[in-house]
């Protein structure tokens, strides 16, 4: 679990990296620069930590692309406090991310090996959200609404449940598509039944599946 000056050295390229791509919030980028992303791969893949790439972390799944997590991060805009929701915790890094910001995360995974392991790590390093493993489709009615939700998997529709545990003023970040890739979209919650959608580019992420293994 060491994090040396090597490691900094390589975040603050990383850092540099993004900020070049065009991500403004000195937050998000303060939040790059800190995070250890080498405690968060696979073995095979430590040395490849500081890459502006997406990695196995396994169970088929993958550690998000730092310019991804940054720009789903700035889409999201969540302010100091605020309850955010995480649909796919992974390799538990864009969490760490999100808590560097200062806000509550809530997040859910629906691999229990993933879901272990992540725990294990955020809570070793010092990273306390709150962890749920299941299903994140049918989100978290008992903790809604959320100030925002944020999905790290491509999800073939805006899931509707997630929509019902926004807060009024409320926004989810959700890359929709199918494998072939996804449209990055943000959804405002204006009031009760009215919410405004924009886009913001396409990605790929792995898909977003229901039920829990
Ligand atoms: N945020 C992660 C990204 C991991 S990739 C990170 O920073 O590493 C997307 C994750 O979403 C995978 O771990 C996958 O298992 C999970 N996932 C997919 N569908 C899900 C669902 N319905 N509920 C919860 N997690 C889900």
């Amino acid at each position: 679990m060491t994090d040396t000056y090597r490691h900094k050295g390589l975040r603050r390229k990383l850092v540099e990296t993004i900020k070049e791509k065009g991500i403004k919030d000195q937050r998000i980028l303060e939040a790059i620069g800190k995070v250890p992303r080498h405690l968060f791969m696979d073995s095979g893949f430590v040395e490849f930590a500081y890459r502006d790439q997406a990695f196995p972390i396994g169970s088929g799944q993958t550690i998000s692309q730092p310019y991804t997590v940054a720009f789903q991060t700035e889409l999201l805009q969540a302010q100091k406090h605020e309850k955010v929701l995480e649909i796919g915790t992974g390799s538990g890094y864009q969490c760490a991310i999100l808590l560097e910001l200062g806000v509550k995360v809530y997040t859910i995974e629906r691999y229990r090996e993933l879901y272990l392991k992540s725990r294990t790590l955020l809570n070793k390093i010092g990273y306390k959200p709150y962890f749920f493993y299941g299903d994140g489709y049918l989100g978290l009615p008992r903790f809604a609404p959320f100030d925002k939700i944020l999905i790290t998997a491509g999800a073939p529709e805006i899931p509707q449940n997630l929509k019902e545990q926004l807060k009024i003023g409320g926004r989810m970040v959700v890359p929709v598509g199918g494998s072939g890739g996804q449209v990055m979209i943000v959804v405002e919650r204006i009031s009760e039944k009215e919410f405004k959608e924009t886009k913001h580019g396409y990605f790929a992420f792995v898909p977003m599946l229901k039920g829990k293994e």
